[in-house]
């Protein structure tokens, strides 16, 4: 059976090809530190990597590898790196690309910390960076300089909702000889697979989507060529950023409903981005399925759906919004996105506090920005929750 030939939810389900010698429906977890060589010139020839045997578990793991060989089958790269969370992928992304001396361009309305860790650490040895609005190629055409060795960019951005041509940005970064990089988070490989649109490498925070219960911190990284597999997977585990083997298959355990949820949660989030657009206490929403979004085009061009995530001012500005948080009842106030439960919060005091005012101005985050991660539950419970909390504004 060739997988690559099989729809999505196929993949879903099917991926990774791990096959259990007792016939276990599902991959045991192999929940040791070290592995045995049969001799040892089998031990050497692991070394050498002439042997695809396994050797330590932060170099590599069965459990692990199916899940990292799933997530890149879905998203139709060349193999996955799996790291102990998000930030792990893309800590590793810039200690594989940049050193001393490098540049980076990237969007401004990354993930916070994605942002933080280079201003704050990065640049400590030497790294330099300009942080435009991707969503504009212009911004990034002059942002380019002679030393930019890579293009970081995530879309739909967060906490914004601007979405970012990965075709087009692939080509500019591809005639400067600069890879790109894509955060996939928001979307997962369900709605969008970025190695397909010209980028060289995707990270996830699994955290979201793709593990989707809330119950585990996880990332992963996709390249798209072999020898980008063979470079950055020693940068993950001299690092130490693995993943934990009972972490890996609690998360391909939540892939195989990704289908399933994204549906119900983005149906459900069309319907409330609806509600909300039309609510006479709303300012401004920003959802790519509506059509006031203003890369909608794009939007269907590059994604398979718009997705669960929307960021909405409420008229009153922060204090009406935090009005409004302070009595939710069914969803959550709390941060991270893409779980089963919906979930509200506050980028300007939460997810980018650490931002100064100046780039969270530049990003787009303005201070009434409300965030709102839509769950699975029944859309009208939901509904009802924010109708009675916009009762208090
Ligand atoms: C949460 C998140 C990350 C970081 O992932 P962790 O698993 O929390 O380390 C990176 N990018 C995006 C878009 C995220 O939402």
């Amino acid at each position: 059976m060739n997988i690559k030939d099989k729809g999505i939810n196929t993949k879903l389900i099917h991926a990774g090809g791990f096959k259990d010698p007792l016939g276990s429906a599902t991959t045991p977890i192999y929940q040791s530190s070290t592995f045995s060589f049969e001799s040892a010139d089998h031990g050497a020839r692991c070394f050498a990597g002439e042997s695809d045997g396994y050797i330590y578990t932060r170099i590599g793991n069965p459990t692990i590898g199916e899940l990292e060989k799933s997530v890149a089958e879905l998203e139709n790269g060349y193999n996955g790196i799996a790291t102990s969370s998000g930030m792990g992928a893309i800590t590793t992304v810039y200690m594989y690309y940049l050193g001393a001396g490098s540049h980076m361009v990237s969007h401004n309305a990354v993930y916070g910390p994605a942002r933080g860790v280079m201003e704050s650490l990065f640049s400590k040895f030497g790294v330099e960076y300009s942080y435009v609005d991707t969503t504009d190629l212009d911004q990034v055409r002059a942002a380019i300089k002679p030393n930019t060795k890579l293009i970081y960019t995530e879309t739909p951005a967060n906490p914004t909702i601007g979405i970012t041509d990965i075709k087009a940005l692939a080509e500019i970064a591809h005639e400067h000889n600069i890879p790109l990089v894509v955060d996939n988070t928001f979307c997962s490989p369900y709605l969008q697979r970025p190695l397909d649109l010209g980028a060289d490498m995707v990270v996830h925070s699994m955290t979201k989507f793709i593990n989707g219960h809330a119950d585990i911190v996880a990332g992963m990284i996709v390249t798209k060529t072999e020898e980008d597999y063979k470079g950055i997977r020693p940068v993950m585990a001299n690092m130490g950023c693995n993943m934990d083997p009972h972490q890996a298959f609690m998360t391909r355990r939540g892939l195989k409903t990704l289908g399933i949820r994204i549906d119900r949660a983005q149906k459900n989030a069309i319907k409330v981005a609806d509600y909300l657009d039309k609510h006479p206490k709303i300012e401004w929403i920003m959802y790519p399925g509506l059509a006031s979004h203003p890369q909608h085009e794009l939007v269907a061009e590059q994604m398979d759906g718009p997705g669960a995530m929307m960021s909405f001012g409420v008229k009153g500005g922060y204090e009406a919004g935090k009005k409004m948080m302070d009595h939710v009842e069914l969803a959550l106030l709390a941060v991270s996105l893409g779980g089963i439960e919906t979930l509200i919060q506050h980028p300007a005091s939460m997810t980018h506090s650490k931002l100064s005012p100046e780039a969270k101005m530049q990003a787009g985050i303005s201070d009434e920005l409300v965030r709102l991660s839509i769950g699975i539950e029944d859309v009208d419970d939901i509904i009802a929750d924010l109708e009675q909390a916009l009762a208090h504004v």
